[in-house]
């Protein structure tokens, strides 16, 4: 019993009255021992020897004890009343503190059983509030948690069923003798399985980076000349998509401070899209600035550009402004997420920008400067 928090709430309560009592009652009986109310003892004694000299003294004796017995006896009624009044004020006390926690305690026992929707009202107290409301965002926080493993599960399995379906398709096919054994047949085929491979891939990266188990290899170094491996790099995509690039302020040297790998990732995949979502003929912008303290690089294109309303959602795992994932538009919807996450591991930034459908968009990406330039 003494291990519940009510019952120890009460027992120091009643201790506190049985204390000041017992304190009380042994005072007064020294004090009426040795403080005689002096001139009521004059006067009885007066009276007392004026009529019966002999019988002064007791009547005195008398005087006293009964005086002394008045006080002991209201000191104890006090005391009972006082300890009725203690414990059932400890007990609404008791009650007040405790009701909050067992409805925190069973609370966390639902949402340990998978029931995130759970929350707790706010009690008056400022402190039970405070430890309620932290509760309460807990709660929040695990139920969002669990609402985006549910939607990760759900888009993986979207992502990876259609080219599934469409490779049991040909296979049955080819069983049925509709197909023929042909190249024709299997280059189909092949690209179905290496779109299964890069969704597995970016998600294998995804997982890495945001757990961060990806190590970052910072050092100084020329982010003009990782622009132009990268570059170099996807020139025949540019060829064939007939996209003119232009390189803004690659005469200013700027020296940052990041993984040049993870960079020219980052730099690839944005070029990637741009180069995704601009028709032929248009052109690719890549503008190198700096701050006081980073490197930005903006990828502008003069391509299909982004509705307002979706820039906020950008850099989520599988969001696409085509919503119907038309399969022609290519991408899982998870490069741009883990883009910004690998910015981040450098200690940078990323932005988009579009004025809406048909204006363009700009990507850009911050990233930490190098202290020494040379
Ligand atoms: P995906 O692999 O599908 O391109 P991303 O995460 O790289 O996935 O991009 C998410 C979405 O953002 C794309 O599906 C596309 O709708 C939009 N997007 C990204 N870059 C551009 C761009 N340069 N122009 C227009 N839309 C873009």
């Amino acid at each position: 019993m003494w291990r519940q928090l009510k019952w120890r709430i009460v027992g120091g309560n009643m201790a506190v009255v049985i204390a000041g009592a017992t304190l009380v009652l042994l005072m007064t009986q020294i004090v009426t021992r040795m403080v005689v109310p002096e001139p009521i003892l004059a006067e009885v004694q007066h009276l007392a020897e004026a009529s019966d000299p002999a019988g002064a003294e007791v009547a005195t004796a008398v005087l006293l004890d009964t005086f002394r017995g008045t006080i002991i006896t209201a000191v104890l009624v006090g005391t009972i009343g006082a300890i009725f009044v203690g414990w059932f004020s400890s007990l609404a006390l008791a009650r007040q503190i405790l009701h909050p926690l067992n409805q925190l305690a069973s609370s966390s026992q639902r949402i340990a059983n998978g029931r995130y929707d759970e929350r707790i009202p706010i009690p008056d107290s400022a402190e039970l509030a405070s430890v309620a409301t932290h509760f309460n965002q807990m709660a929040q926080a695990l139920a969002t948690i669990e609402e985006q493993r549910i939607t990760l599960i759900g888009n993986v399995s979207h992502e990876l069923r259609t080219p599934l379906t469409s490779m049991i398709g040909f296979l049955e096919g080819l069983m049925d003798g509709l197909f023929l054994s042909s190249e024709e047949t299997y280059a189909p085929m092949h690209a179905e399985m290496q779109r299964m491979q890069r969704l597995v891939d970016d998600l294998q990266t995804l997982s890495r980076v945001e757990a961060g188990a990806i190590e970052m290899q910072k050092r100084p170094f020329f982010l003009r000349r990782t622009v132009q491996q990268v570059l170099t790099q996807i020139q025949p995509q540019l060829v064939a998509g007939q996209l003119l690039v232009v390189v803004e302020g690659k005469e200013t040297p700027i020296f940052v401070h990041a993984d040049p790998d993870r960079t020219a990732q980052v730099l690839l995949n944005l070029l990637s899209n741009a180069i995704r979502y601009t028709p032929p003929h248009g052109t690719i912008t890549i503008h190198l600035s700096r701050s006081e303290q980073f490197a930005h690089v903006a990828v502008r294109d003069t391509g299909s550009g982004i509705p307002t309303d979706a820039l906020p959602f950008l850099f989520e795992r599988f969001y696409r402004v085509d919503h119907s994932r038309a399969r022609k538009s290519g991408g899982s919807g998870i490069g741009l997420a883990i883009a910004r996450r690998l910015v981040w591991a450098m200690g940078g930034d990323m932005t988009a920008h579009s004025e809406g459908l048909s204006q363009g968009s700009t990507f850009t990406f911050t990233l930490p400067l190098a202290n020494e330039q040379s």
